[in-house]
């Protein structure tokens, strides 16, 4: 590679190097919001190509500077407002000063010219479509190097030089073709980055609205029917006080719901307690028992050494984790059949409870997506059962395996520590 075209290379890359660095400090500061990172520091990488460009430029044959600054000093300007089109002249301007002494009257009256044109259109430039956009760009950076030809006379005549003014101008404008493709391939980007965002937010609020319209709103409105029950003063005292006992009933489940959801906003368990492992899943077998009768479905437990083994957590999450679970597999089996609980010891200080049933299973898509919020495959699904009992496990320090197949049922498998009376003090 001739020293010419080496110097194209490093003078073009000049160019896109702060416009690859403007998209790294964009994403730190909208995606990971970094405070120190502000919109207005946009404004240095134009001037770090500028000043990148005239450091290394594409030839220096006294007093022509050949490079591509106008560029970074054009679409910095349309795309940051006049502000930054000042900043940057007046960078061009004393930049050139610093290289050789000299204050070229042509030249800094052209780039001033330049600026104002861009800083005028740049209140336009941004709505405006693509190819508009490039002839505005190529207009501009023909006219900013106009010095080259009309103003002949402070510059040095001959053949090869007008040869090279020639080349250097369709350089430019070559270079601010890619230059201004690039810059808009990068707004594009942004803009659907935040599109995609702010899509997402909505997706999150939507489902959560659905899904707790849908579990709460039940429970409430079986109160609200008790509460006007009770507006008839006709009805008997023990009737009255069966009323206002369903209609709290109904309220606690409201609540527990809710505290369903703040697992998530605290997945530090907070009221830590000694959870007998056993009566937990006989509490969960007599709270499903009408279920699964409606489904057909027995439930088969075998809690061998289950009732001298305790586990810490708080039982009211725990309780809802393991009804999650046995409650999917109830429903998985849609034409009945029975349903295995097992415990057993794990050494040195684990216990595992095994969840079998013979439903409908999961495939591999399902599976890998099982404890995502809002995944259901039910037509009344909330998609939130899993994701619960998953992080209440992960709360508790354990772990649960999945093993599923298609039509032929699936496999829960939960361990946990065991709590051991040595660190009672502890709690
Ligand atoms: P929901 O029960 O409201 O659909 P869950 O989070 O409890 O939400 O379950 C998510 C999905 O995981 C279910 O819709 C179902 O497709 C699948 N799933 C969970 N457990 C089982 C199971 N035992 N057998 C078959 N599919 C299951
Ligand atoms: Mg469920």
């Amino acid at each position: 590679m001739d020293l010419y075209t080496k110097n194209l290379v490093i003078s073009f890359l000049s160019v896109l190097f702060p416009l690859f660095l403007w998209q790294l400090f964009y994403l730190l500061h909208y995606i990971y919001q970094f405070k120190w990172v502000k919109k207005s520091m946009f404004a240095v990488f134009p001037m770090i190509s500028i000043i990148l460009c005239m450091t290394f430029p594409i030839a220096f044959i006294q007093p022509l500077l050949l490079d591509f600054r106008r560029i970074p000093l054009i679409l910095g300007t349309l795309y940051g407002g006049y502000k930054v089109g000042f900043l940057l002249l007046s960078v061009a301007m004393i930049g050139r000063y610093v290289i050789d002494g000299e204050f070229y009257l042509s030249y800094n009256f052209i780039l001033l010219i330049t600026t104002i044109c861009a800083a005028i259109l740049s209140k336009y430039y941004l709505q405006k479509p693509l190819k508009v956009k490039i002839v505005v760009n190529s207009v501009l950076i023909f006219f900013s190097l106009i010095t080259l030809t009309i103003f002949p006379d402070h510059l040095p005549v001959g053949n090869r030089l007008m040869n090279i003014r020639v080349e250097h101008w369709f350089l430019n404008v070559i270079g601010m073709l890619i230059t201004t493709l690039l810059t808009e391939v990068i707004l594009i980007n942004f803009d659907l980055l935040h599109k995609s965002i702010k899509a997402k937010k909505l997706e999150v609020a939507s489902h959560l609205a659905a899904s707790i319209s849908h579990e709460i709103g039940n429970p409430l409105t079986a109160t609200k029917g008790f509460i006007q029950l009770l507006s008839d003063e006709k009805i008997p005292i023990d009737t009255r006080n069966n009323y206002l006992k369903i209609a709290a009933k109904e309220l606690d489940q409201a609540i527990d719901i809710i505290d369903d959801y703040l697992v998530f906003a605290k997945s530090a368990l907070i009221n830590k307690e000694k959870i007998s492992v056993y009566e937990v899943l006989q509490c969960v077998v007599t709270i499903l028992a009408p279920l699964a009768n409606v489904n057909k479905v027995k439930i088969n437990t075998s809690l061998g050494g289950g009732q001298d083994c305790f586990v810490l957590g708080e039982r009211k999450k725990f309780e809802q984790c393991l009804i999650n679970i046995v409650k999917n597999s109830i429903e998985s089996m849609t034409s009945g059949g029975d349903i295995q609980i097992t415990t057993e010891s794990v050494m040195p200080s684990n216990i595992r409870i095994n969840i079998q049933d013979k439903g409908i299973g999961m495939n591999q898509g399902q599976l890998d997506r099982l404890g995502e919020p809002y995944f259901s495959t039910k037509e009344n699904g909330t998609g939130l059962g899993m994701m619960v009992s998953f992080s209440v496990i992960k709360g508790m320090g354990g772990d649960i395996k999945v093993k599923s197949e298609n039509g032929k049922g699936t496999f829960f498998s939960i361990q946990l520590p065991t709590y051991n009376q040595k660190f009672n003090s502890e709690v």
